[in-house]
């Protein structure tokens, strides 16, 4: 398993040394000595938690940990303040600040240490846990949650300069009937499978590939034509064909198909993820309506105008 690794900041070397000797059988470490050197290390380094002295010449603990909490990459790297013996005033208003906890100086490396644990133990649950939060366990792609926040962090981007954003969404086609016939325990295995095609048959690491509910998967394109788009959609649906999972019941062919939707637009900075979320979705109505295990898709001036 990884090291956690964790950035040391004090203004005296002295004090960087005894703390790494505490930390540093467990742990990777890595120090700086001024406030602006420890975003910098933070940035670089990405710590599993910071222990900050309070008393820095220049840019004391308080600033630095007010920067890293106004800071949505670092915000969630835990503190914890090293403050003088007795000085209450200071642990108050670090915690107040947002550090999670504090050490007292002369260290006690028994203490130290079980706080760091402890810290680090509660990290690494609430890490699980958000990443949980957004992954279906079936597939294990992202789910609609991960989308939904994926493609308003693309448009908010791409609306700088008007990019396009594609979005595909495909559904399986007469899955209910291939449960009925198979079971759902085979249905399962079937959905685990296309979502793993689906996965191979992305070709761009911006690409991003998530199971959008039951039998129904979309995939966020941003950045590209509304050709490119549609070469991909054109992919998916080959290699979940080649897959060659029977499937007796279906009008459309004798193993698995799926029908897919595409809908391509630029983004505009009130744009709404919605707007490419239903707009896929009419076009993949379309692919269902033109007798299943096709593409249909459209490029739209704007992505209100495709939800219409
Ligand atoms: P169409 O070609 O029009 O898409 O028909 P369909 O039968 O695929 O669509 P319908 O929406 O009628 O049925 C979807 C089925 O997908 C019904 C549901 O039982 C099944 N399903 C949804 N989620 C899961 C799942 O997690 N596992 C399994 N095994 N089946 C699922
Ligand atoms: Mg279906
Ligand atoms: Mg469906």
């Amino acid at each position: 398993m990884r090291r956690p690794t964790i950035l040391i900041v004090d203004d005296e070397v002295t004090n960087i040394e005894v703390m790494s000797a505490i930390l540093e059988d467990d742990h990777e470490i890595c120090f700086a000595t001024t406030g602006e050197e420890a975003l910098e290390a933070a940035r670089r380094e990405m710590p599993d938690l910071i222990m900050l002295d309070v008393l820095m010449p220049g840019m004391d603990g308080y600033e630095v940990c007010r920067a890293l909490k106004a800071d949505p990459a670092l915000l969630d790297i835990p503190v914890i303040f090293t403050t003088a013996l007795g000085d209450r005033g200071a642990e108050a208003k670090g915690l107040e600040l947002g550090a999670i906890d504090y050490v007292t100086k002369p260290l006690v490396p028994v203490v130290v240490r079980a706080r760091v644990r402890n810290h680090l133990e509660m990290k690494r649950m609430r890490d699980e846990l958000a990443k949980l939060a957004v992954t279906d366990a079936l597939t294990g792609l992202g789910n609609r949650r991960r989308m939904e926040q994926q493609l308003r962090q693309e448009i908010a981007a791409l609306a700088v300069h008007g990019g396009l954003l594609s979005v595909i969404i495909l559904d399986v086609d007469f899955f209910k009937r291939f449960n009925d016939i198979y079971g759902h325990a085979e249905g399962d295995r079937c959905l685990a499978m296309v979502a793993a095609a689906l996965n191979r048959a992305m070709p761009r690491s911006n690409d991003l590939a998530i199971r959008y509910g039951g039998e129904e998967f979309a995939c966020l394109l941003p950045g590209v034509t509304h050709g490119e788009a549609m070469e991909t959609a054109h992919g998916i649906l080959l290699r979940i064909a080649s897959l060659g999972i029977p499937h007796s019941a279906s009008d459309a062919a004798s193993y698995v198909t799926v029908s897919v939707g595409v809908a391509t637009a630029p983004c505009e900075p009130e744009a709404h993820p919605q707007h490419w979320i239903r707009a896929a979705d009419r076009q993949l109505y379309a692919a269902k309506a033109a007798g299943r295990n096709t593409v249909c898709g459209a490029e739209y001036e704007s992505a209100a105008l495709g939800a219409q």
